[in-house]
């Protein structure tokens, strides 16, 4: 059972980790016992988030089910030290702890974004006063942006980051993780299956396992997907042909249609966040509906009503992808999904 070092942490975890967004889509009852089993199975690495409804208050209820050691991150959206500061008293309560391992500022998503957490006042302040309040380990970030991760390293001011990585978004295993791992800032790798797009999870657990020195965050929701990841982990992460095969067909069948996060296509002069307009609908399928009350979320998709099809971002895209067009079907399969006329897919 392979274990990583999350860099200067220091901490130390089984490198399969549980992600805990889709048990908020489970009967309480349920998602407590999915967590149990995924602990009692070895994984020793938990990640949550105060936007995650309620993860906390679920993982918080298995942990006091099981004597495992696990080591605990969880994040806010909270830019301002004040607000991050009540979030982390919140989260501490929730998970019925006196101290969580790693806090992170979640989804960082623009340069602006990182300077609202890092100004004076901001979030970064917050986990510092948090820490030396002796209620949080160390502090970490997690963004969709590769530029904001690049900043982040150059910088040095979070300990941890989270990026997505799988083999449908490569572009982290040669923008970010090898800077992460040379500075010692510990990496935890979301999305493994491109937030399920990928339908080969076998294939993406051993392609993802092959990259060393990150920890791999899969967020399930069966026993049977707890099995089934620990199984691939357990066993030789070779690609097989099979493997190969699977990832040529799967990249051929996304190639324009996928959008991989790297923000290439940045900026929009109508300061669209693209990818997050782009991933809106699976991101749907793991919130739910009721993220559309969070701030950050409504004024993404106000933002994207903006588009003016200039085709700027085209020209930048190394994947040709036709972003207007995705923006636009984007925007209509959201105004039906508020009218309750559409499913996530
Ligand atoms: S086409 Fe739309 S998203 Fe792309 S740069 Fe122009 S306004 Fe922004
Ligand atoms: S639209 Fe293209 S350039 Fe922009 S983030 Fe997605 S894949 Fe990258």
């Amino acid at each position: 059972m392979e274990r990583v070092t999350l860099g200067k942490t220091g901490i130390e975890a089984v490198r399969l980790g549980f992600g805990g967004i889709p048990i908020q889509r489970l009967e309480e009852r349920e998602a407590v016992e999915v967590v149990r089993y995924a602990v009692e199975k070895g994984m020793d690495f938990i990640d949550t988030s105060r936007m995650y409804t309620t993860s906390e208050t679920r993982i918080g209820k298995a942990l006091r089910e099981t004597d495992r050691r696990v080591t605990l991150a969880t994040k806010s959206w909270s830019r301002t030290s004040d607000g991050i500061q009540k979030d982390i008293d919140i989260s501490l309560r929730e998970l019925g702890r006196d101290y969580i391992d790693i806090y992170q500022c979640h989804g960082v998503s623009s340069m602006e974004d990182y300077r609202l957490v890092t100004a004076p006042g901001g979030a970064l302040e917050g986990l510092h006063r948090a820490r030396e309040r002796g209620v949080i380990g160390h502090i970490g970030v997690t963004s969709h942006s590769l530029d904001v991760l690049e900043t982040v390293l150059e910088d040095g001011l979070f300990e941890t980051i989270m990026v997505c990585y799988s083999f449908l978004e490569p572009a982290a295993g040669d923008r970010i993780i090898p800077r992460a791992r040379a500075k010692g800032v510990g990496v935890l790798a979301m999305k493994p299956f491109s937030g399920g797009v990928i339908e080969a999870p076998e294939t993406a657990m051993r392609w993802i396992l092959g990259c060393p020195g990150i920890l791999v965050l899969a967020g399930v929701e069966q026993k049977r997907l707890i099995d089934q990841n620990w199984l691939v982990f357990e066993g030789d992460w070779t690609l097989t042909e099979a493997d190969r095969g699977a990832i040529e067909s799967i990249r051929r069948e996304y190639d324009r249609k996928f959008c991989r996060r790297c923000d290439y296509c940045l900026p929009c002069p109508e300061g669209i966040p693209i990818q997050m307009v782009l991933g809106g609908r699976s991101f749907m399928k793991r919130m739910g509906i009721g993220i559309l009350e969070n701030p950050n979320v409504a004024e993404t998709w106000k933002r994207a009503t903006r588009c003016t099809a200039c085709g700027e971002c085209m020209t930048r895209c190394p994947y040709g992808l036709p972003i207007p067009d995705m923006i636009r079907e984007n925007i209509e399969w959201m105004d039906a999904f508020r009218r309750g006329n559409a499913r996530p897919d």
